[in-house]
């Protein structure tokens, strides 16, 4: 045990080992130790894409949609109500990704008009599309009431004005929810309940009172239901139950005047991202969340609305991994309160910008050599990528093999969600491809970006265009 590793971390037995629910399904290790994911070596794909590159194991991010919709199908069946799926776009999009959603049985989510035109370019039918975002523009607002989008959220006083104008002069009537907050904000196991809650998003339970009254005033607004999302990375239902009974107090205040059909209880089921990290099954997830509904609902005694989820990590998330190219290593021996130790930092050939997450949020992952199995002792490593920035990690904390060397690959899990979407040109590194893996194949669902594509941008640069 390396007294730098946090205490969560044990040294595995084996630094080659994949810990199950933080690999995608189809991962495994060839019988020469080499990783391969959708039945395709990582040496195969590196040879056809170069690192980095981002690899999704298509299967999986099909079988978790279409899990995730029957499981709250099921749930809300059980008591005689329906429920629908949303995919988050924000997780990450693509058409190619859109269109696996629609396949399977689930609608799209977006909060802009980059992911709304991404949906509409896949064929995502627009009574299919739910928008969000606390500041859409009245562009961005027009576009998407003229294609018909099934529900807007609408998110202030301010946008409720704007989208009946835009309603009225385009001579339609557009569906609305009103997105609360709860004051319930929920992050892996625990919750927080407020009052009130200190951020941008949605109406206050008192203020979305009046919201709705307003729009039940505008003849191009059409009220369905109240939304509320209270966070990501949620591993219980706890938080859930206690959002939901606020959050049915106004829905049934609300009914008083008018019909209320729906309610969208938001996305933010927790995924593994190391081997401490312990998900429930979505189908427990569903049931718990959709019983403590329906029993609010009963004490009530008024009817379930139909209800709507939007999960975007927990269907993407795992079916993601990186495969970078090690660079350089070098071992730093850091003094400890009873002498010293050493921690090995490994630089691949990427970093915070094909995933901000560890340098924005502290986020851990895990890696995996990938090129090789190695029977040499574990080491803890530090593995960072290639950006001026000391705080430019890829994984703070993971035992790799000791013997890992230039050239090596390692893979990242869990890269799915939250990377490829939320990657930038920081240091002018061009944004990585990302491909999805099925059956021995591999596509290119989104392509690298080229040095040429960022001098492209530069009006200064207008010859030599072909680097
Ligand atoms: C981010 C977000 C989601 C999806 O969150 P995940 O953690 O990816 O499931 C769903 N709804 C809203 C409103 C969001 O902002």
């Amino acid at each position: 045990m390396n007294p730098l590793a946090p205490a969560w971390l044990t040294e595995p037995d084996d630094a080659n080992d994949l810990a199950p629910l933080v690999w995608p399904d189809s991962i495994k290790r060839t019988k020469k130790g080499e990783l391969s994911v959708g039945g395709m070596k990582a040496s195969k794909i590196v040879e056809a894409f170069g690192t980095p590159i981002m690899v999704l194991d298509e299967q999986h991010v099909r079988e978790r949609a279409e899990r995730t919709r029957r499981a709250f199908e099921a749930a809300a069946a059980r008591h005689d109500g329906s429920a629908r799926v949303y995919y988050a776009g924000k997780a990450f999009l693509t058409t190619e990704i859109a269109r696996w959603m629609i396949q399977a049985g689930l609608n799209v989510d977006v909060c802009s008009r980059g992911e709304l035109e991404t949906a509409l370019a896949a064929g995502v039918p627009a009574d299919r599309i739910g928008f969000h975002g606390n500041n859409k523009s009245v562009s961005e607002l027009e576009r998407a009431i003229d294609v018909g989008l099934g529900t807007i959220v609408v998110d202030s006083p301010i946008e409720i004005e704007r989208i009946s104008a835009i309603a009225e002069r385009l001579g339609t009537s557009q569906r609305v929810l009103v997105r609360v907050r709860s004051g319930v904000h929920a992050d892996t196991h625990d919750f927080l309940a407020t009052a009130h809650e200190d951020q941008k998003f949605g109406f206050s339970l008192e203020e979305a009172e009046s919201a709705v009254a307003r729009i039940r005033e505008l003849p191009s607004v059409e009220f369905v239901g109240l939304h509320c999302h209270i966070g990501s990375q949620i591993f219980g239902v706890s938080g859930f139950r206690e959002s939901a009974s606020r959050v049915l107090e106004l829905h049934e205040r609300l009914l008083e005047g008018g019909p209320v059909p729906l309610m969208n209880l938001g996305g933010g089921f927790g995924i593994a991202y190391t081997r401490v990290d312990t998900p429930a099954e979505i189908e427990d997830l569903a049931d718990g969340i959709v019983d403590a509904v329906a029993n609010e609902c009963a004490a009530r005694g008024i009817e379930m609305p139909a209800l709507a989820f939007e999960p975007g990590r927990s269907i993407i998330g795992s079916a993601g991994i990186t495969l970078y190219e090690v660079g350089t290593t070098k071992p730093v021996t850091v003094e400890t309160d009873d002498g010293s130790a050493d921690r090995l930092y490994v630089a691949v050939d990427g970093g915070m910008s094909d995933n901000v997450r560890p340098a924005l949020y502290g986020a851990q992952y895990s890696a995996r050599i990938a090129s090789r199995a190695s029977d040499a002792a574990p080491a803890l490593a530090r593995v960072v990528g290639m950006h001026c920035e000391s705080g430019d990690i890829v994984v703070d904390n993971e035992y790799l093999p000791g013997d890992i060397v230039p050239g090596d690959l390692v893979a990242v899990a869990s890269t799915g969600a939250y990377s490829a979407a939320m990657a930038s040109n920081y240091n002018h590194v061009p944004r990585p491809a990302v491909i999805a893996v099925r059956d021995g194949e591999a596509r290119v669902i989104l392509r690298g970006e080229t040095i040429n594509d960022l001098l492209a941008r530069d009006t200064g640069i207008t010859e030599g265009l072909d680097r």
